[in-house]
């Protein structure tokens, strides 16, 4: 009896901690719960995960393997996609918490536009694990796992010089002095990861602007000028048709275009091709990517599309499945960055993966022998 007034008061205690500290409320709830006997049994709990469209292969991708991850530990999974449609993203949320979801898994598509529905799993004690993008200006958001975004800007920006010869891939210079005509493109503005992939480019390709090597010639530069409003292809290839007709219908050509993801590209090289690049006397410009997918390898192989930045979606999955099980089970997700996602309300404890520069060069050996992708798919 004594024993058990004790630990009501450590759990006490414990919860107002938790309280003042926020980020790691619902762990510590978790323990202050069973330390007072009164643990919660989540084997085989409901699982909510929510991606944003299937108009990407890696979403798919993603959700099968989050899916696959969470079955083979005992959980039940709802998986919802929302075709990048913002309220049935929020309507998918809603009844997975009205279903009884003990933790919640969310790519968000506006990751603004969901704080009621996480106000509401944080006052159903519901975990939340934001998955690739970060969730904004909630403080219902407990852990994140993804790749370092940043990082993967700075990758495409050093793909572009090293295809357009100004650097050398180990990181030297190259022969090519320039000056170089380049294009900017940037994703979606109310996705976080945008941000980062279009200020980690920059980082690597503003002193090259400075200096004359690259020219904008359209001059825009800005990232709500330059960025694609939810990744739509068919707004990219419209973009690139109508710079190459304001800017590059006197003669001049376009030597590079930064692409922050291989959806984009594609709509990007659509209309390169069809005004007239892609030809041995009017070769298509560095095209950068993102993702790896399917049909951009094969580009890259064909020698269309130059790079691609390979994130292994198994290892996200992974990641991700591990924080749900040791948060239901009461216990602390691992983390390796406590510092750079701050999502307005708070600093979202972090887990980031390694992203992988890929080009015609190395795709066997990031993309065939880590059994990403057999060689028989990639024709
Ligand atoms: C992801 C990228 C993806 C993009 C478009 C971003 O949030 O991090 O991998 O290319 O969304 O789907």
């Amino acid at each position: 009896m004594r024993f058990r007034r004790l630990a009501i008061a450590s759990a006490l205690a414990l919860s107002v901690i938790a309280t003042a500290c926020g980020s790691s409320e619902k762990t510590i709830d978790a323990q202050a719960s069973s330390s007072a006997g009164d643990s919660t049994d989540n084997t085989g709990a409901l699982v909510g995960v929510t991606m944003p469209t299937k108009s990407s292969e890696r979403w798919i991708h993603d959700g099968e393997n989050v899916k696959a991850g969470l079955e083979k530990l005992g959980y039940k999974v709802d998986l919802q996609y929302a075709e990048n449609d913002i309220p049935t993203q929020v309507n998918q949320i809603e009844n997975q918490i009205t279903k009884g979801a003990k933790a919640l898994v969310v790519a968000s598509i506006d990751g603004t536009a969901i704080t009621t529905q996480l106000q509401e799993a944080a006052d159903n004690h519901i975990p939340v694990i934001a998955y690739d993008r970060l969730i904004r200006n909630s403080p219902n958001v407990d852990y994140y796992a993804t790749f370092d975004n940043f990082k993967v800007g700075v990758q495409q920006a050093t793909s572009l010089l090293v295809g357009l010869k100004v650097k050398t891939p180990d990181g030297g210079d190259g022969d090519a002095k320039g000056p170089f005509n380049i294009e900017l493109f940037a994703g979606s503005p109310d996705d976080n990861n945008a941000t980062f992939f279009f200020n980690g480019a920059m980082s690597v390709l503003q002193p090259y602007i400075d200096s004359g090597v690259l020219k904008v010639r359209s001059d825009q530069t800005d990232f709500k000028t330059v960025a694609i409003l939810r990744w739509d292809p068919a707004t990219a290839q419209k973009r690139m048709e109508d710079l190459l007709t304001a800017t590059y219908s006197g003669g001049t050509t376009v030597d590079g275009v930064l692409s922050p993801y291989d959806g984009l590209s594609i709509g990007i090289l659509s209309a390169l091709k069809s005004n007239g690049y892609g030809t041995d006397g009017q070769p298509y410009p560095i095209v950068t990517g993102q993702d790896a997918e399917l049909a951009s390898v094969k580009s890259i192989i064909a020698g269309e599309q130059y790079s691609t930045i390979y994130k292994d979606t198994r290892q996200l999955a992974e990641v991700t499945v591990k924080m749900v099980d040791t948060v239901l089970k009461g216990g602390t997700p691992e983390v390796n960055n406590t510092t750079d996602y701050d999502n307005g309300t708070k600093v979202v404890p972090s887990y980031l993966l390694e992203p992988v520069i890929v080009d015609k060069s190395n795709y066997e050996k990031t993309l065939i022998d880590t059994g990403y992708y057999t060689q028989s798919q990639l024709g």
